[in-house]
C-alpha cells in the first residue's frame, strides 16, 4: 500500500484500489494537504478556546455535569495537547481509508450498487469533502452509506487498539503515570475525532433524518455511533488489564462524552451565527433519535446481505474490525416507533447527556 499527497485545496482524503480480488492488492491512500493543515488549525483553536473560558463563566459551569471543570488533561503541556489531538485526528482518517481498502469497498460498491446505465466502475472512495457536490440517492446512496459506516467501524477498532498499544510500551509511560496518560490521550483522541466530524458537518445543527441520501451519512450521526464504540471496546477487561487503566464503564462514558462536549461547545460558539452555545449541536446517542434508528433499518438489511462478500474479499485484519449490530440494537432499530409514543418520546434536547451505549 502506498500513501500519496495531493495539493488540491479540498478538506478530505481518499482511498483507491483497482478492485481486483484475484490479483495482489494495489492500494493507495491519498491525503490532501489542505485537510492536514485545517485539522492542525482546528486542534490549535479548540485548545485556545478551552483555555480562554474564564473560571466561573457559564460555559465553565456546564462542566459540572461531569463533576470536574478541567477541560484539557494536565499531564500534557500546551504543545502536546495540540500535537496529540492533531495526530489522533489524521490517524483516524487514515484508518478510515484503510478500512475502505481492507474491505475492498470498490468491489462491494460495484457488486451491490446500481446496475445498468447508472453502473460505473468504482476505483476511488472520497471522504470528508465538504465541497462534494454530487447528490446521489436510492440504492447507490445506501451502498455508499453502509460502506462508510463499515469503514468507520474498522477505523475505530484500530484507533482503540493503537491507544492500547501505545500504553503498553514501557518507554511511553511507567506504571505510575500510565492511568493518567491513558485518560489524557483518550480525551484528546475523542476531541480530535469530534473536530474532524464537526468540520465535515459545517455550521448546521444536528438534524437526524431517516432518508438515506448523498454519498455519506450525516457526520454527527457517525460521531454518535463511533463514540460508544470507543468506550464499549475500552470497557473490555482484557484491555483494562493490559493497558493498566482502572476506569469503569461509567468513567469511560463520562470521559469520552466530556471530550465530545468540549468539541461541541467550541464548534457551536465559534462557528455559528449567534456565537453562543447551541444545544442543537449536542450529541445524544442514536438510541434517543427515532429518525436515526429508522435510518439504520435499511443499513442493517444491506449490511447482512454484503457481509459474506466482504469476508470473502477481505485479505487481512481482525474479524473484530467488521461492523456488527447486537441483537439488542437490531431489535431497537427494527421496532422503532416514530410517532412519539415509544420510549423515544421522552428524549429531550436540553442538557448534555452521556451517549447511549450498545449501538454497534
Ligand atoms: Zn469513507
Amino acid at each position: 500500500m502506498s500513501i500519496a499527497w495531493c495539493e488540491a485545496e479540498i478538506y478530505g482524503a481518499f482511498a483507491s484500489s483497482p478492485g481486483q480480488s484475484d490479483k495482489p492488492p494495489k492500494h493507495t491512500i491519498t491525503v490532501r494537504y489542505e485537510f492536514v493543515r485545517q485539522v492542525w488549525r482546528d486542534a490549535e483553536h479548540l485548545c485556545e478556546f478551552l483555555r480562554s473560558i474564564p473560571e466561573g463563566h457559564g460555559y465553565d459551569k456546564l462542566y459540572d455535569f461531569w463533576g470536574d471543570r478541567t477541560k484539557l488533561p494536565s499531564c500534557f503541556n500546551k504543545k502536546e495537547h495540540v500535537r496529540n489531538m492533531f495526530v489522533a485526528a489524521i490517524t483516524w482518517v487514515y484508518f478510515h481509508e484503510l478500512g475502505h481498502l481492507m474491505q475492498e469497498h470498490g468491489i462491494i460498491r460495484d457488486e451491490f450498487g446500481p446496475r445498468g446505465d447508472k453502473a460505473k466502475k468504482t476505483t476511488e472512495v472520497h471522504d470528508c469533502e465538504v465541497t462534494q457536490g454530487k447528490l446521489i440517492n436510492g440504492r447507490e446512496a445506501l451502498v455508499s452509506h453502509v460502506t462508510e459506516l463499515a469503514a468507520d467501524f474498522e477505523a475505530t477498532n484500530f484507533y482503540v487498539i493503537e491507544l492500547i498499544r501505545h500504553c503498553l510500551n514501557p518507554d511511553f509511560a511507567d506504571d505510575h503515570e500510565r492511568p493518567e496518560v491513558f485518560s489524557g490521550l483518550l480525551y484528546l483522541m475523542v476531541c480530535g475525532l469530534s473536530l474532524v466530524f464537526f468540520r465535515f458537518n459545517g455550521n448546521k445543527p444536528i438534524l437526524p433524518i431517516a432518508a438515506v441520501e448523498g454519498s455519506h451519512p450525516n457526520p454527527l450521526t457517525r460521531l454518535e455511533l463511533l463514540i460508544p464504540q470507543i468506550f464499549e471496546k475500552l470497557d473490555l477487561d482484557i484491555f483494562r488489564t493490559a493497558a493498566g487503566y482502572a476506569l469503569d464503564r461509567k468513567q469511560l462514558v463520562l470521559l469520552c462524552t466530556k471530550a465530545a462536549f468540549s468539541a461541541t461547545l467550541y464548534w457551536s460558539v465559534t462557528h455559528t451565527e449567534n456565537h453562543e452555545f447551541d444545544t442543537r449541536f449536542l450529541l445524544h446517542g442514536i438510541m434517543s433519535r427515532p429518525a436515526t434508528l429508522q435510518y439504520l433499518q435499511p443499513i442493517v438489511v444491506i449490511w447482512d446481505e454484503m457481509l459474506p462478500k466482504i469476508r470473502a474479499v477481505r485479505r487481512f485484519g481482525s474479524p473484530r474490525g467488521l461492523m456488527y449490530f447486537t441483537d439488542t440494537a437490531r431489535s431497537r432499530i427494527k421496532s422503532v416507533i416514530t410517532w412519539g409514543s415509544g420510549p423515544e418520546a421522552s428524549a429531550t434536547a436540553t442538557a448534555p447527556s452521556p451517549l447511549d451505549a450498545a449501538t454497534s
